[in-house]
Formats: structure tokens, C-alpha cells, sequence
């Protein structure tokens, strides 16, 4: 392989260290603990695996972790109830409902009804429009995390042809709203964008959002262009195991990209270390503290 690897787990650790500090610091000067809770509805093992990630790594950054498990057959009721409690919980900052959620309950109540200063997913409808208008708040944890990523390849964003596949409200739009604020020309490519390996061969920085195992493949890629992979695919072995793939084909892309990030070790580990920072943040204006410092 050229391109230059773009190492999320390194970059996380450096991130969660600093945030650690951070986080004693805050306890020694000001006696305060940030708080995540995070709640489980059901048992799907891959947000079993992200949930037991999430809450292993708040711990080890010196936060506290709450961990509410609903089960599969709980109702919508059930879960704003525990929103609103968590709401109401001075001791908690940060609130995360993992998703996919259980067919009885829509989703998008769920995120709605969590106090926006407490959204450290960043999905809330008023984080977004903040996020979308330009105005200070939180930023969704994976683009937040693409953003760290390109920035460990390139000082500066501004001026440069970014290129996104994938439109959805988690990962593509604010990733274009963050970009846009980092001075990058921004084009948003989705499942009806005609051309779509013309389109993404602009691009110095070419992210892609879509779940379909390595459909990026080297067609796709300028050389030389900043490959962020944010996909995150499980495709059955020989074995009848699983193995977990991007939504880049790693292998040749890497021969021609400038630099790319691996699945996994790349986006995943990100999103869990800007999930700790948004919980930090949280607490710190909670308590009309100004924003960290890393
Ligand atoms: P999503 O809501 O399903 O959105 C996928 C987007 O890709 C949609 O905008 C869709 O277009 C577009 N798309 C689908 N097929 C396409 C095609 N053949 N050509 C062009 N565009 C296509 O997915 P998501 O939640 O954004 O997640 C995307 C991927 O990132 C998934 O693999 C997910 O597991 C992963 N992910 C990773 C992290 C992390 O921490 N690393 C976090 C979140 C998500 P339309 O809008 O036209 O349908």
C-alpha cells in the first residue's frame, strides 16, 4: 500500500487522554464529574458491543457512567419516561439512547425528547439547526471524528473539494455542515447522484457514508486524494463467521489514495472519543463553565 494510514485508534487514545486530563482537572478546581448515561433498549449485539465500548471508555476517562437496559418488548412510554428522568438528573450531562430501537418506538420522539443541552449524539433537531445556521453547540460525534481525522492529514480544509457519500442526518449532512465550516467545498452525493465514481474522482478528501461493503472502489479515488471511511459492514467468512469492512475496498484504494483510514481502527474509535468530549463540553456549560481546553 502508498497511502498514508490513518490510525483512528491512535488518535482516539490521544484525544481520550486528553480529555482525561481534562476531566481531573475539573474535579480537583470545580469538584465536578461529567456524567454519561447511556440506555439500551433490547439486546442487537452490535449496539451491545458499541454500548459495553461506550461505557467502558467513559469510566477509564474519569467520568461517570450510567448504564439503563430496557427490555426488547419495552414500550415508547416506557423510554421518554426514563428520558425525562434522565432530564431532569443534574448528575447526568450527557444522554445517549443507542439506535436501532425496537419496532414499537419511533426513533425520532425518542431523540426529540431529549434536553437539548444534554444531546451529546448531536441528533437533536435543535443541534442540528444550530450546527446547520453556524451557531456554537454540539457536534455529532462520527463527522466531529472525520473532521479530527482529515486534520491529522492536513493542517487546513479550506479551499479543498470534499466530497460525501451519503446524505443521512447521523453522518453525512452535519459531516457537510462541519466541512463547510472548515472552509472545504462541499458536495453531497447520495443513492440518485448520477456519475457517482466521476463526482467522488473530484474530490481531495472523498468520505464515504453509505453501508455497502467496499462499494468504493478505486474508480472512485484521485490519487493522491484523503480517503475517510466511515462505513461499517459485517460480511459473512468462508468460516460462517463475521468480518467487519468498510464501505471502501481498503486494499486497492490504498495503492492509489494519498491517505485513508482502516475498518476498523479508523472512524469507529473516533466516535467514542468525541462522544466523551461532547459529554465533557456538556458538563462544562452546564455549570456556566467556559469550553475546555485540550
Ligand atoms: P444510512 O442512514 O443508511 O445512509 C446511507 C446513505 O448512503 C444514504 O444517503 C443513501 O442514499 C446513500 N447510499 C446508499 N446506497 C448508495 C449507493 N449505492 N450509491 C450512492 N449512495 C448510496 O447510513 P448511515 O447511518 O449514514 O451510515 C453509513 C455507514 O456508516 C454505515 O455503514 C454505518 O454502519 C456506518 N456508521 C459508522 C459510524 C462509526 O462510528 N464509524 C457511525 C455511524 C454510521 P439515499 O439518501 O439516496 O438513500
Amino acid at each position: 500500500m502508498s497511502a498514508r494510514l490513518i490510525d483512528g485508534t491512535a488518535i482516539s487514545a490521544e484525544l481520550r487522554n486528553k480529555i482525561a486530563q481534562a476531566v481531573t482537572r475539573l474535579s480537583q478546581e470545580h469538584g465536578l464529574t461529567p456524567g454519561l448515561a447511556v440506555v439500551l433498549v433490547g439486546n442487537n449485539p452490535a449496539s451491545e458491543v458499541y454500548v459495553r465500548s461506550k461505557t467502558a471508555k467513559t469510566t477509564a476517562a474519569g467520568m461517570r457512567s450510567l448504564l439503563y437496559t430496557l427490555p426488547d418488548t419495552a414500550s415508547e412510554a416506557e423510554l421518554l419516561a426514563l428520558v425525562a428522568d434522565l432530564n431532569a438528573d443534574a448528575a447526568v450531562h450527557g444522554i445517549l439512547v443507542q439506535l436501532p430501537l425496537p419496532p414499537q418506538i419511533d426513533p425520532q420522539k425518542v431523540i426529540e425528547a431529549i434536553n437539548p443541552a444534554k444531546d451529546v449524539d448531536g441528533f437533536h433537531p435543535l443541534t442540528a439547526g444550530r450546527l446547520a445556521t453556524g451557531l456554537p453547540g454540539i457536534k455529532p460525534c462520527t463527522p466531529l471524528g472525520c473532521i479530527i481525522l482529515a486534520k491529522s492529514v492536513h493542517a487546513s480544509l479550506a479551499g479543498m473539494e470534499a466530497v460525501i457519500i451519503g446524505r443521512s442526518n447521523i453522518v453525512g449532512k452535519p459531516l457537510a455542515h462541519l466541512l463547510l465550516a472548515e472552509n472545504a467545498t462541499v458536495t453531497i452525493a447520495h443513492s440518485r447522484s448520477r456519475d457517482l465514481p466521476g463526482i467522488a474522482r473530484r474530490a481531495d478528501l472523498l468520505c464515504a457514508a453509505v453501508g455497502r461493503p467496499e462499494m468504493v472502489d478505486k474508480t472512485f479515488v484521485k490519487p493522491g486524494a484523503t480517503v475517510i471511511d466511515v462505513g461499517i459492514n459485517r460480511v459473512p467468512t468462508a468460516e460462517g463467521k463475521n468480518r467487519l469492512v468498510g464501505d471502501v475496498a481498503f486494499a486497492e484504494v490504498a495503492e492509489i489514495a494519498g491517505a485513508i483510514t482502516p475498518v476498523p481502527g479508523g472512524v469507529g474509535p473516533m466516535t467514542i472519543a468525541c462522544l466523551l468530549l461532547n459529554t465533557l463540553r456538556a458538563c462544562c456549560a452546564a455549570n456556566r463553565l467556559p469550553d475546555p481546553t485540550l
